[in-house]
């Protein structure tokens, strides 16, 4: 048993004379063991069948969800008391959402950050020296495809954005801002709702900025996880240079706890730090502008929406959008509008559509079916 835990924490024997270490390791199982006892408890009480749950039990299970999954993936509280990281093998795994290797909570490894780790891996650092010809080989192709793409492809052929909607920590965190009441700015695509908005210029122009800054999220994804990483220098880019989640969840925590760390802190620390101060700023106004605009994973997710298992799929028979109904479009945070396209790439797969809709005819999962036998539509209409 104690080879186990000790295999688990990745610690050594001697790490157990320290009461503080000891400590983390009951607080990590209390931890888990309250967070998986949760996710029963939804289980039993159905509470992931959106529709029975209503608006505000969905909003609130939602938010359960995803402090649960945050608290089952950086429950290591050794390091969250002593101020380090955890470095056992399941560090080799990646967890779907963007979870910063360095949270000293963390039990898996971030996909970007490892995507990036592997690409890098073609530099000759991890080459090494082949005895039958005497030269150096660099790590092969298939690393990167059978491990880390491997992985994210995997998350994403079975669930697509539902990894966003529900599983993501810095996707929590960017709801947990947009929920402090201060003015919003929504930007609706049905026309109808943009001629009722109070400013129907002003939100056009908004759409269409809104509308290209989603790309960028693909040129971040490109040129900072992929081609920078391989081609330029063997450095994980987005990670040293952009990341805010891995500031709030591995940079700032580590420092706080870790002297020396702090007083090696620069100017690359000052600008992720304002990076990370700026996204909490629009977070307060916009629903999830990391997730909107810059996200490599979520653009991964993104390509992979529209094909993944896990779907939504339209009523038609239901529906009331041509007698003017569009409530799931005006509840839509992420501006998709669910009628028109329900498995859109900007789709998170936050649920509230689904349990807005007073007609029910939204739905989610793997069927294409609903319960009566009607068949859902899961493409864009024509
Ligand atoms: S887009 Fe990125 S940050 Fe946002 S929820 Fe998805 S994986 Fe997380
Ligand atoms: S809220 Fe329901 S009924 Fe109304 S348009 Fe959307 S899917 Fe149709
Ligand atoms: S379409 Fe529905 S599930 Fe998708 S982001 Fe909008 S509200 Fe959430």
């Amino acid at each position: 048993m104690k080879n186990v835990i000790l295999w688990l924490f990745g610690l050594e024997e001697s790490a157990l004379s320290d009461p503080v270490v000891v400590a983390g390791i009951v607080l990590s199982f209390v931890l888990i063991a309250a967070a998986a006892a949760v996710f029963v408890i939804l289980g039993v009480k159905k509470r992931y069948k959106i529709h029975a749950a209503g608006i505000k039990v969905w909003n609130r299970t939602k938010l359960i969800i995803q402090s649960c999954f945050f608290i089952l993936t950086n429950s290591f509280m050794v390091g969250w008391l002593k101020g380090g990281i955890y470095q056992g093998k399941l560090k080799y795994m990646c967890v779907p959402g963007m979870n910063c290797y360095s949270c000293p909570g963390a039990w898996g490894a971030c996909p970007i950050g490892s995507l990036q780790a592997v690409l890098d891996s073609f530099d000759t650092k991890r080459s090494w020296l082949d005895p039958e010809t005497g030269t150096y080989v660099k790590a092969p192709l298939y690393w990167v495809a059978v491990y880390v793409i491997g992985i994210i492809m995997v998350f994403g052929a079975i669930c697509g954005r539902l990894v966003c909607g529900l599983l993501c920590p810095f996707g929590w965190v960017q709801d947990l801002l947009y929920k402090i009441p201060v003015p919003k700015l929504k930007l609706p695509r049905d026309e109808r709702l943009i001629l009722n908005s109070k400013h129907p210029k002003a939100t056009r122009v908004f759409l269409k900025i809104d509308k290209y800054l989603r790309y960028a999220k693909y040129a971040f994804l490109i040129i900072m996880v992929i081609f920078l990483p391989l081609f330029v220098k063997a450095d994980p880019w987005f990670c040293k240079y952009v990341c805010p989640s891995g500031m709030l969840i591995g940079g700032i925590p580590l420092m706080s706890m870790n002297a020396e760390l702090a007083a090696a802190a620069g100017n690359l620390t000052l600008l992720k730090i304002c990076i990370l101060v700026s996204l909490i700023v629009i977070s307060l106004f916009l629903y999830r502008p990391f997730c909107r605009y810059i996200c490599p994973l979520g653009a991964i997710y993104s390509l992979l929406n529209p094909f993944s298992l896990y779907k939504y799929g339209i009523d038609d028979s239901k529906c009331n959008r041509e007698k003017g109904c569009s409530a799931c479009a005006r509840a839509c945070p992420m501006g998709v509008d669910p009628v028109k396209n329900p498995n859109s790439p900007e789709c998170i797969r936050c649920g509230t559509c689904n349990a807005t809709c007073p007609q029910k005819a939204i739905h989610a999962g793997f069927r294409f079916k609903t319960a009566e036998g009607n068949a859902l539509r899961t493409k864009k209409r024509k």
